[in-house]
């Protein structure tokens, strides 16, 4: 038996806009169940699985010191035009991208507070950043390497978190 916190805990408590309540009765699709959050240095989000309008979006720390989790929610449904994912920066075809929006948090999010931000309705950016070819249905930041990409998504994705949970700047 490993004394070790369990992936599933250390992933609901690294979420850090919702009550320890909230983040419970989340449910965590297994591969990220699976994961090894001391070697995650990608941007990971998912939909919940047995409540799709909810969201996760998990981001390693600037630095370097673990992952810092937020919680989202969805709109009904995606844009309608083809759109651009503020974190990753792909452009999709209509429906893909969605509003998903965050309760900041502390005292701002128990007011109400929230922020939004218009992202692959998958949460798959780290997939998407590493597609080489585009496509109608997908097309990549042009002129950027996979690996600009995936720096300047994690980049983004911080930014998105501290606006979140008002870390200021840094
Ligand atoms: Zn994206």
């Amino acid at each position: 038996m490993s004394t070790t916190t369990s992936t599933d805990t250390r992933v609901r408590r690294a979420i850090a806009n919702t009550t320890r309540g909230e983040a419970a009765r989340l449910t965590l699709p297994a591969w990220v169940r699976d994961l090894d959050l001391d070697a995650v240095d990608d941007v990971l989000g998912w939909r919940d699985p047995k409540a799709p309008g909810r969201a996760v979006l998990l981001v390693p720390e600037a630095d370097g010191d673990g992952v810092v989790g937020v919680a989202l929610r969805a709109g009904d449904r995606g844009v309608r035009a083809s759109a651009m994912c503020a974190l990753c920066r792909t452009t999709h075809a209509p429906g893909r991208v969605e509003l998903l929006v965050a309760r900041r948090g502390g005292a701002a999010g128990r007011g109400g507070d929230t922020v939004g931000t218009y992202v692959c309705g998958d949460l798959a950016c780290a997939e998407h950043v590493r597609v080489e070819r585009a496509s109608a249905a997908l097309r990549p930041d042009p002129g950027t390497t996979v690996d600009e990409r995936r720096a300047a998504l994690r980049e983004r994705a911080q930014r998105f978190v501290a606006a979140v949970l008002d870390r200021g700047e840094g």
